[in-house]
């Protein structure tokens, strides 16, 4: 069967570049993980399975219901319609895809691909049939290859919207798996990642051949540089190179606890939340899920440890010992600052808060803190 080349993409630096757009490399895994279940993208796309195997079946056996070949050309037609829905299909020329689906799967044809196989099978029937071939009344040069080729360009299709839908299950369900598994880790980074990545989807060689190319670092830039440029058989060997090439550069997906999306991780930083937009207000107003996720810790702190009230009640009595001019006002500034320092290290960090913090804020712990800086000035 003649590979079909699907699309290629050029990789540099942990990015990669489809078409005239360069996005981290790991965004494609992020994105189907996101689009799976939305919209019913998935659902839409595997739905249009069965007169697909249909046809499949039949071709095999020599026979084709011409109907038949007709619906599997609009299902694939409504496969399209979901397509584009998943990165990177939306940059795929959609329209003349469309168009050769409708050219190409029709009863017309249907009937022009029966008539070959009655020929055919009429010619094999007889003896010596293979070897009498062009001169059975039944062979007809321009149709046996017109047929043929129709036939190999049905199979190319078919086997493509057939494995599109199981290729995206199988890269979904291991990508979940992964996102799952990443607490098995005990560094967000290649060699800690890569163990877990390996054992989801084993050393599975992919379909891809590839070739180096010349290319601007940046959009602006006039030096050129080298980039690998990935041919892709399919989707899976492109999304799973998209996993792996982000997991080099210590990318990887995974999902917040807030939105419930996934979002793909640009460094080792245990960051948790993603940056997209809270399903939640805050009095009214869109907010982030980090923003959103260190409000609630906020609160949850000041409700079961009292880090706001030391702070409050440090703050005034530096303002009071000011005013009564026990301290300067350059050293009531200095102890203010070195106060809200420490303030600020415990909302972000709850050892510390539950900890030291409370003797810091401390009046002789926090003067002689304020002192040494002011020396140190
Ligand atoms: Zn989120």
């Amino acid at each position: 069967m003649e590979k079909i080349s699907f699309f290629s993409a050029d990789f540099r630096d942990g990015r990669i570049r489809i078409g005239n757009k360069t996005y981290p490399a790991g965004t494609f895994a992020a994105h189907l993980l996101n689009q799976y279940y939305k919209n019913d993208t998935a659902a839409r796309i595997s739905a249009y399975v069965m007169n697909n195997w249909a046809v499949q079946k039949s071709l095999t056996k020599g026979y084709l219901n011409a109907r038949l070949l007709k619906k599997t050309g609009e299902d694939i037609l409504e496969i399209l319609n979901a397509l584009p829905k998943l990165k990177p299909f939306n940059q795929f020329d959609i329209e003349s895809e469309r168009q050769l689906i409708s050219e190409t799967f029709t009863e017309e044809n249907g009937d022009y691909i029966v008539e070959y196989f009655r020929r055919k099978s009429f010619i094999l029937a007889m003896d010596d049939g293979a070897i009498v071939n062009d001169l059975s009344p039944e062979y007809d040069e321009d149709l046996f290859n017109g047929a043929e080729e129709l036939l190999s360009l049905i199979w190319q299709k078919l086997y493509f919207y057939d494995d599109i839908s199981s290729q995206m299950r199988e890269a979904f369900d291991g990508l979940i798996e992964f996102c799952n598994r990443l607490d098995e880790a005990e560094r967000f980074d290649e060699p800690h990642l890569l163990p877990i990545a390996l054992d989801i989807f084993g050393n599975e060689k992919l379909d891809i051949t590839s070739e180096f190319v010349a290319m601007r670092k940046t959009a602006k830039s006039k030096t050129m540089v080298t980039a690998r440029r990935m041919f892709f058989d399919n989707y899976y060997s492109f999304v799973l190179t998209d996993f792996f090439e982000g997991l080099h550069y210590g990318h990887y997906p995974r999902r917040c606890p807030i939105c419930k999306r996934y979002f793909l991780m640009t460094s080792a930083r245990r960051q948790v939340y993603c940056n997209g937009t809270a399903p939640y207000t805050l009095k009214g107003k869109p907010i982030t899920c980090r923003k959103y996720a260190a409000r609630m810790k906020e609160k949850e702190l000041s409700e079961g440890n009292p880090i706001n009230p030391i702070y409050k009640s440090r703050y005034s009595a530096i303002r009071v010992e000011q005013k009564r001019s026990t301290i300067t006002a350059e050293f009531a500034a200095m102890a203010r600052k070195v106060a809200k320092e420490y303030w600020q290290k415990a909302k972000y960090d709850d050892n510390y808060a539950n900890g030291q913090y409370k003797a810091d804020m401390k009046r002789e712990n926090l003067y002689m803190e304020t002192d040494r800086r002011l020396k140190q000035k």
